[in-house]
């Protein structure tokens, strides 16, 4: 009981210097904490001189936050392709293209024809 041989510490536990029992941490307003197997008292003071190594990540910050923007990019929208014409590419010579007329100008100027070889995506422009 009176045993003035302080307890082992190994790490961040300590064990009981009688028996070997590992010491249970100090409850709060407890000077000493007890053996359980032997009642020895091991004062509480000497947990503060233990290091207590918390594992701490720093990469713990929520990287969960990068977002994965698409972008997309609508290449393919036929719907802008224009009408199907009989128009021969300036490329490839091919008879079909889409035609698209815009007023790019004002209108006593007349408008521009786009249009967009269907063989081989080669795009050019006639103005009226
Ligand atoms: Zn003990
Ligand atoms: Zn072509």
């Amino acid at each position: 009981m009176a045993s003035t041989s302080s307890a082992h510490k190994v790490g961040s536990l300590l064990f009981c210097p009688n028996c070997g029992t590992l010491l249970s941490l100090p409850r709060d307003g407890e000077s000493f904490v007890t053996c359980e197997q032997c009642a020895y008292q091991e004062p509480a003071s000497s947990y503060e001189n233990v290091v207590i190594t918390t594992h701490s990540h720093p990469e713990a910050f929520p990287s969960a936050l990068r977002q994965k923007r698409k972008t997309q990019t609508k290449h393919h929208d036929t719907g802008d392709m224009g009408t199907l014409v009989s128009e021969k590419c300036p490329a490839c010579g091919h008879m079909e293209a889409y035609s698209k007329e815009k007023q790019l100008r004002s209108a006593d100027e007349g408008s521009t024809i786009f249009y967009t070889c269907t063989s081989c995506k080669h795009g050019w422009r006639v103005n009226n």
